[in-house]
């Protein structure tokens, strides 16, 4: 082994020492999470119809529907105790897909397609459709606030340049997550099967701390979508195919009915 190579295993085996101080090299700040979701916002908007922007709002009861979307989304932020935290942002997309998302930093859309199918469900029920849409927001709040995509981000880049350290390169790969990525990750849905349980309990708590929202919503938002996913597969984005919809539907029923204890 000449002495050059010699010195560079020293080198190596030096860094892989240091692992724990570069452990929060990839964390990604509220500030940078806020500012990447902005970002991803401005894209959206771009090339989206936003309902009571692009197009004018149905109104429900004479109130335009996006302000009722902003109303519960607005409502639950602030059960969050995070409320100045985060920029939250609640705004609906014309588009016949039952889905939602939310992006890093607190941009949260939702979807006609869902709102139709909550409408339908709840037959001319304002008040369980409103519990519903409430379960669905609370969610995706708890996406925010759990900052789930910040952390899975940073677990990827940590195995990824774990593995170039092993592997001997010398750089760590490029750190720079694409707005692209951020709206794949999110719109598809990609989270954990934990942090899909994470939002769904987060939501929970979010509608019963509001005071203003009945938690069971969250049980028949759950049940309503499962059975719509079977009627129209294509266009269910929402439930994704991990965890279980049945396992979802009895832990957020556990979880209501401890409430009521
Ligand atoms: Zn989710």
């Amino acid at each position: 082994m000449s002495k050059r190579s010699a010195g560079s295993w020293v080198f190596l085996f030096a860094f892989l020492l240091s692992v724990p101080s570069w452990a929060g090299l990839f964390d990604v700040s509220v500030k940078k999470q806020k500012e990447l979701g902005a970002d991803a916002a401005r894209e959206i908007d771009k090339k989206s119809t936003i309902v009571g922007e692009d197009v004018k709002a149905p109104l429900i009861k004479g109130k335009p529907i996006d302000q009722i979307v902003r109303g519960i989304g607005e409502d639950l932020a602030r059960a969050t105790g995070e409320y100045d935290k985060w920029d939250f942002t609640f705004k609906i997309i014309k588009d016949d897909q039952i889905n939602a998302f939310a992006l890093p930093g607190g941009y949260i859309y939702v979807y006609t397609g869902l709102l139709q199918s909550l409408k339908v469900e709840a037959d001319h029920n304002l008040l369980k459709g409103r519990d519903m849409l409430a379960g669905v927001i609370g969610h995706e709040i708890t996406h925010v606030t759990g900052q789930h995509w910040a952390k899975q981000y940073e677990s990827d880049m940590k195995r990824s340049v774990g593995l170039a350290v092993i592997l001997g390169a010398t750089g760590a790969s490029d750190a720079v997550q694409t707005v692209a990525g951020i709206l794949n990750y999110s719109q598809s849905q990609k989270y954990s099967r934990k942090d899909e349980y994470r939002a769904d309990d987060g939501g929970i708590k979010l509608m019963d701390k509001s005071g203003k929202y009945n938690p069971q919503g969250m049980v028949d938002m759950l049940k309503m979508l499962d059975k719509a996913s079977e009627d129209t597969p294509s266009y269910m984005v929402w439930l994704s195919s991990h965890p279980e919809t049945d396992d979802r539907i009895k832990r957020a029923q556990t979880n209501v009915n401890k409430l009521d204890d």
